[in-house]
């Protein structure tokens, strides 16, 4: 009932205590569970649901459990262990703003890379190093493209507001990202799909990019 009850790690529970969260909303309560057990997940979650926390924690736990963390490294290439899509550059914001309170002084390094926004800055901030990479789907095929970033490492996939990027039509783009992870050598990638709907066309990149997934309404 509350988060010091979920084994989570001392970090990350020191920083859900000064982000003052106590008791996991709804989905927090069943998604965090079924995401640190290992399996894929398509939840329904609303704005204000506390979504971010649920597909945040298990990814920033998981990292640090199997000591992923990246030493700081100046690369040209990236390679983030996570990644989470988000539709607009708002929301990639308040991702990042909220992972980088929850990864404080744990190693994890938290990214962000949007459009409609000049690409040096975010090219200089990946350079430096990148394990959870949050990022909007269209600047995301653009990094791919200059080989910038690379999906070979990702073991953590969350998809946030999954319709409304179909609605914007970010599908292609999204399927190309998803592709250059299952390129060879297979990952062992887990996938988060959060979504406020369940159209077709969702429940079919369910099928599509999930394996064996738990589906949570709450
Ligand atoms: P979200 O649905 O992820 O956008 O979260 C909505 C708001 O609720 C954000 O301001 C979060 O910081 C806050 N929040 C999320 N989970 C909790 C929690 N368990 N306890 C208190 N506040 C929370």
């Amino acid at each position: 009932n509350t988060f010091a009850e979920i084994d989570l790690g001392e970090a990350l529970n020191q920083n859900i205590q000064r982000c003052k969260y106590v008791k996991p909303t709804p989905v927090q309560r069943y998604a965090i569970p079924i995401s640190l057990s290992g399996r894929d997940l398509m939840a329904c979650a609303q704005t204000g649901s506390g979504k971010t926390a649920a597909f945040c924690f298990p990814i920033i736990s998981g990292i640090m459990r199997e000591q992923y963390v990246q030493k700081p490294r100046v690369a040209r290439t990236a390679f983030p262990l996570a990644l989470i899509l988000s539709p607009t550059r708002e929301l990639s914001c308040q991702i990042h703003d909220e992972a980088k309170k929850f990864s404080y002084q744990t190693g994890v390094k938290v990214v962000v890379a949007y459009g409609g926004a000049p690409i040096t800055q975010q090219l200089r901030e990946l350079e430096r190093g990148v394990d959870i990479l949050v990022a909007t789907p269209g600047r995301l095929v653009d990094l791919l493209e200059r080989a910038r970033v690379s999906l070979q490492m990702i073991r953590y996939l969350a998809l946030d507001e999954a319709d409304r990027m179909l609605d914007m039509g970010f599908e292609p783009q999204i399927r190309k990202i998803v592709e250059q992870m299952d390129m060879p050598p297979p990952g062992m990638r887990q996938t988060l799909l959060f979504s406020a709907t369940f159209p077709k066309e969702i429940q079919r990149l369910a099928s599509d990019f999930l394996s064996s997934y738990v589906f949570l309404a709450v």
